[in-house]
Order: structure tokens, then C-alpha cells, then sequence
């Protein structure tokens, strides 16, 4: 099916997309990330949809593409390393690119690099504020009336288990859990000093519950603005934790110097019992609907990692407000994406919605 004319691009004042748009050629549109997280995803769905795709890469083209050749971005731009990003700002607005933002392209660039890179990316950056920011986050997801694992301050006394999360720890390096005060006490030389959030240890099971949220698309499962899509769910293999039963207790590995780390290393695809679902929609609506209230709405996909305990209350413990790595699971559909449209991947929904809101002529209100 051929793609319907574009109906050109209206300019929204309130865009912090000023003029850029002005200067594109809305029929041709280029997909543009690094290399890395989901790019696979990504552009495999852009092709999908006939919209072509543009590689960033660091030292040379990645060999590993042409494996995969369905996924494989039509042009590569190399750089030296990801700091010069910034500076390729120009030729990728020349190139008409617009920028598919996955967890790495912005720990690559940085934060505050990506809120002043001068080209059109997918959603709104103002999220990035708060969801950076632990207590940022912390503050959405509360007066959004979602459940977070309760939080201990500095010298409370420690009354059930807890993890010790540090500040920008990657892949929870250094995180540990002390199950009474005894144990917190007996770790606490490794706190000192640090920016650390002590947190309830939830005892449950791990659903990372991948969400799209549409401005645009008014049917399906509706919002003020909108609509809201489940498009996947998975559960990350984080080592050594998963692992360590296989060695015996905590107790005794920590007696030989091994802590638990919870590093990611790959994802398996999850499904959340059929009940529970009327609650994963609730708990997506509301952080939706809050992030309007607070900064002018969280577009596009993103996801909310969850514990459901054995009384089956859902906690969210943390947000992504992007793509995140879990949705490679799901290349060519999931359990719930089928359900919505056969083979849908969330890469594929990205460039749906790039294509509607070119249709649309709406296209500065899921660009920023
Ligand atoms: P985070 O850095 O917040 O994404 O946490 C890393 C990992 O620690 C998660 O994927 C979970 O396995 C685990 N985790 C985080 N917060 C909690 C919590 N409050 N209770 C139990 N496990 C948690």
C-alpha cells in the first residue's frame, strides 16, 4: 500500500522544534540512531514501513549488520566516538533525519547533550528531567497514585529487607540488599558518602511492561489525549543474581566475598496473568496522564518495570521513557502486540506513528 500524501508540516509554536521542521521534506524522512540497544528493531520496523534508515556508528561500520540484512540501516555515518555526535547535528538535519532515542544513544551523548542536539527526535525530551532524576521519578509515579517501593532515609531504622541502589550505579553495579538492620549496619562503610537510595526490597515476581502512548491515535484503549497500547512485556536475566541459588544461600556467598550484582544480560518474553491486566492499563494510564500535568505528556513508547507480589499488588520500581532493550523479544509480534496488529514490534509502532503524523500534518506533537 502506497504511503498517502503528506499533508505538509504544521509548525506548533510551543515546539522546541522552532523552525527545523520548516526545512524538511516531510515525504523523506530518514530514521536515524546509534548503533546499539535496539537498532536492530528499529530500523528492521522503519523498512517495514518504507521509511529509510541511517546508522550512527563509532570507529567503523559494525560487521555485524550484514548478518541482518532486513535490519540493516540503508547508510552508515561513522564517527570517532559518540562525543561528536553534536557536531554531525547538521548533516543530519540535511539528511532530513529524524532521531529514534533507545537508552544507549542517550548514555552515549549524554542528558544534557541530547536536550540541546539540535535535530527533530521521537517524544518528548522533557521527560529525560524526570526521569533522570530518582526523586524526579519517584514524585511522578506517587501523585500518579502508582504503588513504589517504599524509601528509608538516612538513618531510619531498617524494619524489613532493602536494596541499596546507588546514583547512576550502571546495571545496578554495587546495589546490594541487607535483609535487617544487623546486615544494613554491617555493609554501611559501603554507603558512606554516596548518593544511595535505600529501598524496600520487594519479594516478587519481575514483569517489564513495554507500553506505547499514541497522542495521535484516538481508538483502541483511549486516553484524554489519545491512545495507550501494551505492546509486550519481558523479564530481564540479570547476573549474578539470577544465578546465585546455584551456588547456595546469599549468606554463605557473602561470608566468601560474593554479593549479589544485577547486571543485565539478555531478556526472555513474559506473559502477566490475563487478571492482572485491568491494573498493567490503570497503572500505564495514570503515569500518562500525570506526565501531562507535569511536563506536557511522555509520547511514544516506554516502559514500566514492575513487582507483583504474592497478594498480586503491582509495584513500579523504575521508568524508561524510551525504547527499551526488552522489546527485542519481540521482533515480530508478542503475545500482545498480535493483538493489535500481527508482527508488530515496537520499532515497527515507531514508524507507524511517524507515518500517521506526516499523514496527520501533526507531526510536531510527537517530535521535540
Ligand atoms: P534498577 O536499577 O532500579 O532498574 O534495578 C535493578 C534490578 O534490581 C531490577 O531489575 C530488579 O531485579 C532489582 N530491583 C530493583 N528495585 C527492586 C526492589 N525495590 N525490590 C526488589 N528488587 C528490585
Amino acid at each position: 500500500m502506497g504511503e498517502p500524501k503528506s499533508k505538509g508540516i504544521k509548525k506548533r509554536p510551543s515546539s522546541r522544534l522552532g523552525g527545523i521542521l520548516d526545512g524538511y521534506d516531510p515525504a523523506k524522512l530518514v530514521i536515524a540512531t546509534a548503533c546499539s540497544h535496539s537498532s536492530l528493531q528499529i530500523f528492521h520496523g522503519a523498512r517495514a514501513e518504507g521509511i529509510k534508515t541511517l546508522g550512527i556508528a563509532v570507529g567503523n561500520e559494525p560487521k555485524f549488520y550484514s548478518a541482518f540484512p532486513r535490519a540493516r540501516p540503508d547508510e552508515f555515518i561513522v564517527v570517532d566516538s559518540w562525543n561528536e555526535i553534536p557536531k554531525l547535528a547538521g548533516e543530519l538535519r540535511k539528511r532530513n533525519a529524524v532521531i529514534v532515542p533507545h537508552g544507549s544513544f542517550v548514555e552515549y551523548l549524554g542528558a544534557t547533550e541530547f536536550l540541546k542536539l539540535n535535530v527533530p527526535s521521537f517524544g518528548n525530551r522533557k521527560v529525560l528531567e524526570w526521569e533522570a532524576d530518582r526523586e524526579k521519578q519517584r514524585d511522578w509515579l506517587r501523585s500518579a497514585g502508582v504503588w513504589v517501593p517504599k524509601r528509608f532515609k538516612p538513618g531510619e531504622a531498617i524494619d524489613r529487607p532493602v536494596l541499596v541502589k546507588f546514583h547512576g550505579a550502571k546495571g545496578g553495579r554495587g546495589y546490594f540488599i541487607a535483609k535487617n538492620q544487623d546486615e544494613f549496619m554491617e555493609m554501611e562503610d559501603r554507603v558512606q558518602g554516596k548518593a544511595v537510595q535505600i529501598q524496600e526490597y520487594i519479594l516478587g515476581t519481575r514483569y517489564y511492561l513495554h507500553f506505547f502512548h499514541s497522542p495521535i491515535k484516538k481508538d483502541g484503549y483511549e486516553l484524554s489525549r489519545g491512545s495507550l497500547e501494551l505492546l509486550g512485556m519481558d523479564r530481564r536475566d540479570e547476573a549474578n543474581i539470577d544465578e546465585m541459588y546455584k551456588l547456595g544461600a546469599q549468606e554463605l556467598l557473602k561470608k566468601s566475598g560474593v554479593l549479589p550484582t544485577f547486571v543485565v544480560t539478555g531478556n526472555v518474553p513474559v506473559v502477566i496473568r490475563e487478571s492482572l491486566l485491568p491494573k498493567v492499563f490503570d497503572i500505564g494510564e495514570r503515569v500518562v496522564e500525570r506526565s501531562y500535568e507535569l511536563f506536557g505528556g511522555m509520547t511514544g513508547p516506554f516502559c514500566l518495570e514492575t513487582l507483583v507480589s504474592d497478594d498480586l499488588h503491582i509495584t513500579v520500581f523504575e521508568l524508561s521513557a524510551r525504547i527499551v532493550a526488552g522489546t527485542n523479544v519481540f521482533i515480530s509480534g508478542s503475545p500482545y502486540a498480535d493483538f493489535v496488529e500481527p508482527g508488530l514490534s515496537t520499532g515497527r509502532r515507531i514508524a507507524q506513528e511517524i507515518k500517521m503524523a506526516r499523514r496527520m500534518g501533526r507531526l510536531p506533537e510527537i517530535l521535540t
